[in-house]
């Protein structure tokens, strides 16, 4: 998915202080991703930039689609980061400027790795399912490895974990000994999470965590968490304990020591990083010499990219 905001204010995430667990509600803002889509946005958020290297939770959905197009976000790039497409229910047709095409389906990893630079597009195929509901979620690549070469991986048989009355199934790290075969590049886990009644979730002291309901009202660490809503839980904790009944996705990782810069679909460690890639992108939508490359297979026009803010793009720290 794109961030496609017309007015994308310059986000910066930065190394989170990490004073043990803790437990703090950040509530979504609506955000409208074209005209008719709209997404509930966790992180970014005022108060809390990153958890572990994920740098961007979008949240959408469930959306009765049977009669409406769907998704339809056009070709546009991206660098620094992986985007981590996970579908509850419905599919997406994923299409990148590397000549992949692969349908992914509810249950399915999409991981495309954008490194020095990648386009993609992504889709609601024709037909498609009548509820699209899911998440999209950006990692950030640590700097010695953020111009890497650009890839992209589907993985249709993700690992599972049963444990008390979860049922995990594993995106991104490891869990109790069940480990994704999506390629990381920094110490991170992601995990969907089906609960019916009582369980305690094997949490690594050293990540922080944030919980994001999906469905239902789950109880997490005693406090329920509705749908929609992110609960921030801190580090240096060796369990998770749950209750109740609901859907979520576990977040988590080694906190992000980097300072970043965030800009529309980019994240670099200097304004001029990001104003490059800006450029690079806008010249080779007139033809200029290929940085990202053509999404083929895609029917109609790539997204432009917005005008930069007026003041310079500048790593900052946590605060806007
Ligand atoms: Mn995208």
């Amino acid at each position: 998915m794109s961030d496609v905001t017309t007015d994308p204010r310059l986000t910066v995430c930065a190394a989170a202080a990490t004073g043990g667990p803790v437990s703090e509600l950040v509530a979504p803002r609506t955000v409208r991703l074209g005209t008719s889509t709209e997404v509930r946005r966790l992180l970014p958020s005022l108060g809390r930039r990153m958890v572990g290297a994920w740098c961007f939770v979008d949240h959408y959905g469930p959306d009765e689609v049977a009669a409406e197009p769907g998704m339809q976000v056009a070709p546009h790039p991206h660098i620094g980061l992986q985007t981590v497409s996970w579908l509850l229910s419905g599919e997406v047709h994923h299409r990148d400027s590397l000549g992949s095409s692969a349908l992914v389906r509810a249950g399915e990893l999409g991981l495309m790795t954008a490194g020095r630079g990648i386009a993609h597009s992504e889709q609601s195929p024709e037909p498609h399912s009548p509820v699209l509901h899911g998440a999209q979620l950006w990692v950030a690549l640590p700097g010695r490895e953020r111009a890497v070469a650009p890839r992209f991986e589907h993985h249709t048989d993700l690992p599972t974990l049963t444990t008390g009355g979860a049922a995990l199934t594993v995106l991104l790290g490891e869990v109790g000994g069940a480990a994704s075969p999506g390629r990381t590049h920094s110490p991170i886990v992601g995990a969907d999470v089906v609960l019916r009644g009582r369980a305690s979730i094997p949490l690594v002291r050293d990540f922080e965590y944030a919980v994001l309901t999906v469905a239902g009202a789950p109880e997490v660490d005693g406090r329920e968490v509705g749908p929609g809503t992110l609960l921030y839980l801190g580090t240096d904790r060796a369990e998770l304990p749950v209750a109740g009944e609901g859907r979520f996705l576990l977040l988590g990782g080694e906190p992000f020591a980097e300072e970043l810069v965030m800009w529309w679909n980019f994240v670099g460690r200097s304004g001029e990083e990001v104003a490059r890639a800006r450029a690079d992108w806008q010249a080779e939508l007139l033809g200029g010499t290929p940085r990202f490359g053509e999404v083929s297979g895609f029917e109609g026009d790539p997204l432009h990219a917005p005008e930069l803010p007026p003041t310079p793009l500048r790593p900052r720290g946590r605060e806007r």
